[in-house]
């Protein structure tokens, strides 16, 4: 069993805010244990609840459309949620249930060890940047946080269905980390020639 794995068996019983006892269930994200790239929403919605997976309804259809297009697949990436139980009628998750859960996620990152996390709306930016930053301003940026992980901020899928015309916003973002990707790849190679198609935390990162 690998640690993501052992870990999400301590976890799964949780009971440490209220969202437990109307969720179906815990949501623990998926994806490459060893992903340099990780998405960060913020609360699993009504069809994640039910599955048990992150980004599984129409969102998660055009976020995996998003990453085709950067020659991206799911399983190369990891995607998780600020908070792993649905919080009712899809509201924003209190304060208090935040603090409660985020703890879960930053032991994920731990264990994940991603390169780039792109945190996907304003609630998980906010979060990760602890900064009530606007979206809107810092979309598409490279941001170190305070904890010196690099965060993307980027608009939530879900927004590009509500308003068509942010898809192009979320296009151009996504071809941001592309290049990001691509960037800290080529300067890891100029930094070890030998090695393979993979890098590790240099100027860049
Ligand atoms: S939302 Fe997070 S902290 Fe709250 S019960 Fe679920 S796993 Fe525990």
């Amino acid at each position: 069993m690998s640690e993501l794995s052992d870990y999400y068996e301590q976890i799964k019983d949780c009971t440490r805010c209220q969202l437990y006892k109307s969720a179906t269930n815990l949501v623990f994200g998926e994806g490459s244990e060893t992903a340099d790239l990780m998405f960060i929403g913020e609360a699993p919605g009504r069809n994640e609840d039910q599955q048990g997976r992150p980004f599984v309804g129409a969102a998660g259809q055009l976020l995996n459309d998003l990453l085709k297009e950067i020659g991206l697949k799911r399983e190369d990436v990891y995607i998780g949620n600020i908070i792993k139980h649905r919080p009712p009628n899809n509201r924003d998750p209190l304060p208090d249930e935040i603090e409660a859960c985020k703890p879960y996620l930053m032991k994920q990152i731990e264990l994940i060890k991603p390169k780039i996390i792109a945190t996907l709306g304003a609630h998980a930016t906010r979060t990760m940047l602890e900064d009530k930053v606007s979206i809107g301003q810092v979309h598409g940026q490279t941001i170190k946080n305070k904890n010196g992980l690099t965060i993307i901020p980027i608009y939530h899928p879900a927004a590009a269905l509500y308003n068509r015309s942010t898809i192009d916003v979320l296009k151009e973002d996504f071809a941001s980390l592309r290049a990001l990707l691509d960037k800290g790849k080529t300067e890891q190679k100029d930094q070890q020639p030998d090695s393979e198609d993979k890098y590790d935390q240099g100027a860049l990162f």
